[in-house]
């Protein structure tokens, strides 16, 4: 910590002490995220306007010090862990939400939480579909630096389909908007989109447009349970096939519907217990799921081996029960879960299943895996007790043949976490020495002196070595 002190100082004098925060609460409080990870910044700073921002910038480039943007810090990659020191950016209290409900925009400042910018969306009848499990506490600043994505990301995509414009900093400190309130724009190189998913590496987010959708006015709830794992993966393709898109799709192998079971003390379909099931929503006008009701209802009872539908609010918080209990109750099977949020293309799905199964067998470890089956971005939980050794380095064996069979299959390490410090040891898998190589670039041209959340993405780091915090955060009995 010691050789940023000089430069803290410095920051202390130019901001003051209400803007720049070193009580050892607040560092370590901005220590970690949620991957809990503890190090160790100088200062938590919460800007109050854009020259703050600006004057930091120029400092932290002077100087030589780290500057990590955080936005609520729910990842669970690493990604907002101040790795090497320095100062820890928090835009606390930049949430403005400001609806344009005659042409279905968001006006919205970086700190605003998602779950708040889609209920006022709502509110005017329009809809922001972008939807992390996480959506109560994490910032839409975070959602873009993590091109974030959630149960509807099937049928309506992830957050980067949805941010029209950008506006923040570059690392350098000035100030710069990507895009404008427009529908189309097309004017020079599309800075935007590499903002998007940039993990807090190529600039700092103040502020964006989103493009927002009617409201669907119906919704019709739907669980159906399956053989097996490649029943159910083959029957959604098929549904798939008819033209029916769901805006979810919910997919939870049977070790996923087993610990849900055991977590609510009773079956998910009485004498079907353990089935792999699919939660399915469709979304849209009264029409539009009249016909695809009876498509639906036909499809489960030629595939299914049990089915039925919510016919009220009740009954479709009871189907979706089965979901929100399954993640918490896994904890049955270990004391730690590495959750690695990878992406199948639809056609290998079977394959995928079968390696599963091969790698249950041989790691010796529970892997309940469930996930968004409309977008192919599973969840692969490999369960361990920490304390256990030999259980701790069958789950790193375990990752690597995860990571490496997954890109075998054409398909992708990450879906919506982001590679932030956990999957640094991947991202040699994913892309060729050519692509890191034009990452890397675009990095040292905008970012010349690597202030921006420096030792992420391209350094190898392993997570699964470092011990974690035993703290409980807001979120995490989700
Ligand atoms: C219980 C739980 C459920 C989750 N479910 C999902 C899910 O369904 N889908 C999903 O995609 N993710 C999910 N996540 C992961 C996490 O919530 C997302 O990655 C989210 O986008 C992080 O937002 P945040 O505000 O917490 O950002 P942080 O965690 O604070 O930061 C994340 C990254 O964004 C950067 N960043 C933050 N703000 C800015 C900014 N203003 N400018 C530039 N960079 C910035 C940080 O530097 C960091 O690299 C879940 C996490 C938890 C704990």
């Amino acid at each position: 910590m010691s050789h940023f002190a000089a430069a803290t100082r410095a920051l202390v004098k130019k901001l003051g002490t209400q803007v720049v925060l070193t009580s050892p609460e607040k560092l370590h409080e901005a220590g970690f995220d949620s991957s809990k990870i503890l190090f160790h910044p100088s200062a938590l700073v919460h800007p109050r306007h854009n020259e703050d921002i600006g004057a930091l910038l120029s400092l932290a480039n002077k100087h030589k010090v780290p500057v990590t943007v955080r936005g609520s810090g729910t990842t669970l990659t690493g990604a907002a862990a101040p790795l090497l020191g320095g100062w820890v950016l928090q835009l606390k209290g930049w949430d403005k939400i400001r609806i344009d409900a005659e042409i279905g925009m968001a006006h919205v400042g970086t700190g605003a939480l998602v779950a708040d910018i889609q209920a006022a969306a709502e509110a005017q009848g329009w809809f922001y579909p972008p939807d992390p499990s996480s959506k109560a506490y994490c910032t839409i600043g975070g959602n873009i630096a993590c091109n974030a994505g959630g149960m509807h990301g099937g049928k309506y995509g992830v957050t980067r389909d949805y941010v029209l414009a950008l506006e923040g900093f570059l690392p350098t400190g000035e100030f710069v908007r990507w895009g404008t309130a427009t529908k189309k724009f097309s004017a020079g190189f599309n800075l935007r989109d590499l903002w998007i998913g940039s993990e807090g590496m190529l600039g700092v987010i103040t502020g964006a447009t989103l493009r927002l959708i009617p409201k669907p006015a119906e919704r019709y709830t739907f669980l159906a349970a399956f053989k097996d794992e490649c029943a159910a993966f083959a029957a959604a393709r098929d549904l798939f096939s008819q033209r029916i898109q769901p805006a979810i799709c919910e997919f939870l192998d049977r070790f996923s519907v087993h610990c849900a079971e055991s977590a609510t003390g009773r079956a998910v379909f009485a004498g079907q217990s353990g089935r792999p099931v699919l939660l399915l929503e469709l979304a849209g006008s009264a029409s539009e799921l009249r016909d695809q009701k009876k498509q639906l209802i036909a499809w489960a009872k030629r595939l299914a081996v049990a089915h039925r539908a919510a016919r009220t609010r009740e009954e479709a918080e009871e189907l979706w029960a089965v979901r929100r209990k399954c993640s918490g109750a896994m904890f049955e099977l270990g004391d730690s879960k590495l959750n690695e949020d990878i992406v199948i293309p639809a056609r290998n799905y079977e394959k995928f299943a079968r390696f599963l199964d091969t790698l249950r067998k041989k790691s010796g470890l529970s892997i309940p895996t469930f996930g968004h089956l409309g977008d192919g971005n599973l969840h692969v939980n490999i369960m361990y007790r920490k304390a256990d050794p030999a259980q701790c380095h069958a789950a790193e064996e375990a990752v690597q043949a995860l990571m490496e069979k997954v890109v075998s299959l054409d398909g992708a390490i990450s879906g919506e976490h982001g590679i932030g410090l956990a999957k640094t040891p991947f991202l040699s898998l994913q892309h060729s020495p050519a692509q890191i190589g034009a990452m890397k670039a675009v990095k040292a041209a905008l970012d010349p002196n690597g202030i921006l959340n420096p030792g992420k993405m391209f350094e190898r780091f392993e997570v699964w070595k470092h011990p974690r915090l035993a703290v409980k955060l807001p979120w995490d009995h989700k």
